[in-house]
């Protein structure tokens, strides 16, 4: 990461206004659209992104009606501009730019009447929509209209359209979702009649000096989706009618392919940008899956996109682009793509917020402030719990020593990025790794820490963070040689046979059977093997197959036979995240691993893994057995630490191993700093 990035900071200019560079700050919900106290908090989260030099921000979708909004009491902007000026404010103080998104959710609303083009259910809303009305698609595009009028009373630079993802606009576009016999169905003319419509009539009402995104469909990633030249076709007619800009949206949301989880490699869909590069005149913005400023710049550099879009990556750090212009961009905090904190958070109806960043939408109530006294404090474990602690108590002034029994930081994140499609994991010891030299924490490698040694050096604190330590089962034959752990695998590179039994189908087992049903070695983040994961999704770059399906569909195999168990008698990976579970599961079925819940484990033997399943007796037979049976508890230095007297904080694994994920230990170990 030590390029200039002088293609990324170049300003934008857009003829009636500048963008001070080409980052945008994509679109994402976090929740706070919907919360009593969300335009203060909004105001704050994205102020502290403009002051981080963002050139351009997106609010997550308003709806323009309440037909379109994404659930009851969904945010709308239907009346007045609400509290949306004290964002506009905030932003504008720091000399940034922001558009308000303009999302109709068609059939996607779970509203009790969902509206869209047709009849038609779809996959990912219980509720059927009802047709809309000639009249009520009329109004729905003066509503629109207006809606972007009132953002521009409200101070936005202009709004983005939200016209991909499978919402409204692309319900009306696709055949899909739109089998209406009138003007606004049939033809290809008269389903892009919609879109072109609602660019027409909020480029007439909102001005010349109003930035107008349209978000373009590049790849639709379902049956029955655009072919390139019809979406060629989309675009040039959006640009005729006042498109300021196009960014890309990929894949509709019931889609099944992963369009921007971990897996999915750094800019796997950049191509489908490019290859639009030349059809319109109007600078095209880049997305899904780039979070890494070298890649952006290249993809600016090379002429793959005018613009890049990043929406995660500024919930990971707001300051993203202050590091770059600094020259700092070893110490961003890179987004990995797990959706932990922020869609899994907004799928269950929380706010979102980022498993490396608790503070993304909680900076109103999680400040990191200067400590009134810097103590001495000595932080024993450098895993994600301890490392949190110890960067934001180093912020606030206190006088920090880590220990690390192992020869490197990071903990159980070691073992994460060894996985396939997780490479990224790497980046946030790269930042916790650049925070310690920052803060001039004392790191204490290959060292661990005695109750004597801590109170003989006088600490004021004590931070336990030794995280967990693989459970170890009681199953005749456990002992045999064939058996290895999850850290033989993932850690200590030991040899694993053709067939192979996981036992176990937490997130662990589900991580060593991606490991193990991977060809080849684990990836390389600066080299993503973009065709063979699209080949293996797929998708085809081949412009006349349409929406971007290849024909034969997708193509996975693995280079092991693999039987993946629990004893719980229900469908495996249910405590996976909801948005990258399905992906995951769906991966693994693909390439043929056995998944088997409800088992009951008798023994290990030459034989393989003896179970019962369904009453009966069955033998797996591998030349293998993973043991991935969750963890217990590492904290055999506590009673010592008690025992002299210290003050001693338990945090992360070390103090409740189950249900542990680094969700909880960074967010612990960051509060309890900041506390
Ligand atoms: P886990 O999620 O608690 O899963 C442990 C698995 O072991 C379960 O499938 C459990 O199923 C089984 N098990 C428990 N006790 C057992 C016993 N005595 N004998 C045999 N099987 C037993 O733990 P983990 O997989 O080690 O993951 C640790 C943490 O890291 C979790 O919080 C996990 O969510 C997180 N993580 C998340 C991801 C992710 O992709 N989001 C990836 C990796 C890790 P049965 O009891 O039904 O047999
Ligand atoms: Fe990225 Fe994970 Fe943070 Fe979401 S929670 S912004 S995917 S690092």
């Amino acid at each position: 990461m030590s390029a200039p990035h002088d293609h990324l900071l170049a300003p934008l200019d857009l003829g009636f206004t500048t963008l001070r560079n080409r980052v945008m700050m994509g679109s994402m919900h976090t929740g706070l659209e919907e919360h009593p106290d969300g335009f203060r908090r909004m105001a704050r989260f994205f102020g502290e992104r403009a002051a981080g030099q963002v050139g351009l921000i997106v609010t997550g979708g308003i709806s323009p009606n309440a037909a379109g909004s994404l659930g009851l009491g969904g945010a709308t902007l239907d009346d007045g501009e609400a509290g949306h000026g004290l964002i506009t404010d905030a932003v504008h103080q720091a000399d940034g730019k922001i558009l308000m998104q303009i999302l109709h959710g068609g059939r996607y609303s779970r509203i009790p009447e969902p509206v869209a083009p047709s009849p038609i259910a779809s996959r990912i809303n219980p509720t059927a929509p009802r047709a809309m009305e000639h009249d009520e698609i009329v109004q729905t595009i003066e509503d629109f209209a207006a809606c972007a009028q009132r953002a521009r009373d409200a101070g936005y630079d202009g709004v983005e359209i939200m016209g991909s993802e499978g919402y409204l606009i692309t319900q009306f576009i696709s055949p899909r979702t739109n089998q209406r016999q009138d003007d606004w169905g049939g033809s290809l003319e008269n389903r892009l009649r919609f879109p072109i419509e609602v660019m027409r009539r909020t480029r007439q009402v909102c001005g010349d000096d109003f930035i107008i995104v349209y978000r373009l469909s590049m790849l639709d990633l379902v049956e029955g989706g655009l072919s390139w030249d019809e979406t060629v076709r989309l675009a040039q007619a959006l640009e005729a009618a006042g498109a300021t800009m196009f960014n890309s949206g990929i894949g509709w949301h019931e889609a099944r392919i992963p369009t921007i989880m971990h897996s999915v490699p750094r800019g796997a869909f950049t191509w489908a940008t490019a290859r639009m590069m030349g059809k319109v005149k109007i600078p095209l913005i880049a997305s899904n899956r780039i979070n890494d400023p070298d890649q952006a710049d290249a993809l600016i550099a090379g002429g793959t996109a005018d613009m890049v879009s990043m929406a995660r990556p500024f919930l990971a750090d707001g300051d993203f682009v202050a590091k770059v212009m600094a020259g700092k961009a070893d110490q961003i905090n890179t987004c990995i793509g797990c959706n932990q904190g922020c869609l899994d958070y907004i799928f269950k109806g929380k706010i979102c917020t980022c498993l490396v960043n608790p503070r993304a939408c909680y900076e109103t109530e999680l400040e990191i402030t200067p400590a009134p006294d810097s103590k001495k404090v000595a932080v024993i474990g450098a895993g994600p719990g301890g490392l949190s602690y110890a960067i934001t108590a180093a912020e606030r002034g206190h006088q920090i020593t880590l220990f690390e029994a192992a020869d490197r930081i990071g903990g159980q994140f070691n073992m994460a990025m060894a996985i396939p499609g997780k490479e990224d994991y790497g980046e946030t010891i790269r930042y916790w790794g650049s925070q310690i030299k920052r803060l001039g924490i004392t790191l204490r490698l290959n060292h661990s820490a005695t109750a004597a040694e801590l109170q003989a050096a006088g600490y004021d604190e004590v931070i336990l963070a030794t995280g967990v330590r693989p459970r170890e089962l009681e199953l005749p034959g456990i002992d045999h040689d064939m058996v290895l752990s999850y850290v033989d695998v993932l850690e200590q590179g030991k040899a694993v046979g053709e067939r192979v039994a996981i036992v176990g189908a937490g997130g662990i087992g589900f991580d060593v059977a991606e490991f193990l049903s991977h060809h080849g070695g684990p990836g390389d983040p600066a080299k993503p093997e973009i065709d063979r994961w699209l080949r293996e999704w797929g998708v085809d770059r081949d412009p006349s197959h349409d929406g971007g399906l290849s024909p034969d569909g997708p193509a996975m195999t693995s280079p092991r036979r693999i039987t993946l168990l629990q004893r719980k008698a229900q469908a495996l990976g249910r405590g996976l995240g909801m948005t990258t579970g399905w992906a995951i599961r769906a991966g693994l079925q693909m390439k043929g691993v056995e998944m088997l819940g409800g088992v009951a484990y008798r023994k290990i033997d030459d034989d393989g893994l003896h179970i019962t399943i369904d009453g009966e007796e069955r033998v797996v037979a591998v030349d293998n057995v993973v043991i991935c049976a969750g963890q217990e508890e590492l904290r055999d230095l506590h009673g010592d630490l008690i025992a002299a007297g210290l003050t001693v904080h338990l945090i992360g694994g070390a103090e409740t191993a189950g249900e542990l994920d680094a969700l909880r230990a960074i967010e612990q170990g960051t509060r309890l700093a900041a506390a």
